[in-house]
């Protein structure tokens, strides 16, 4: 299968205290998580990946053009939306979000998002969200019942708590 882009490898610290180094999982066809996941995941243009409500996914979650993802679990660690791309956030997802131009992540009621917002493209909230926002050419909408939660300073960080 042509590539048009790069899959870094992970480094998974184990137990005995050596490095692993692990490829992503590779989504090409529909592929659903309903257990527990460690490691970063990558779904190219056709795909689609579901992580289902009692599933959860710790690792970064890339969408490659033309892929859609629906998290339905939870999801901890980063997700990267490309153009052409659809998140679908129905459970939690925490850890940044990055939107390129012309991606969308929805956030639906009941859905929770938690981490720094970086948004080229849109980000429709009917849940709630909250973390930092840095808009580079997008759009935040705060649709109906979407709301968003101011964090708790402690000391000198800012903690957010959904
Ligand atoms: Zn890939």
């Amino acid at each position: 299968m042509a590539h048009n882009h790069q899959h870094p490898q992970d480094i998974h610290i184990l137990a005995d205290g050596s490095e692993e180094h692990r490829e992503p999982w590779v989504v090409t066809d529909n592929e659903v998580l309903a257990t527990a996941h460690s490691g970063g995941v990558c779904v190219h243009e056709g795909a689609r990946f579901e992580l289902a409500g009692r599933g959860q996914l710790s690792g970064s979650l890339k969408l490659q053009s033309g892929s859609s993802a629906r998290i339905v679990g939870q999801h901890s660690g980063s997700l990267h939306v490309a153009s052409g791309s659809v998140a679908d956030i129905v459970g939690s997802q925490s850890g940044s979000v990055h939107v390129e131009r012309g991606g969308l992540v929805r956030v639906h009621p009941g859905g929770k998002m938690a981490g720094s917002l970086h948004v080229a493209g849109l980000i429709e909230n009917r849940g709630s969200r909250a973390g930092s926002e840095h808009i580079s050419g997008g759009t935040i909408q705060d649709l109906e019942g979407g709301s968003v939660k101011q964090p708790i300073r402690r000391g000198d960080r800012n903690y957010y708590s959904l």
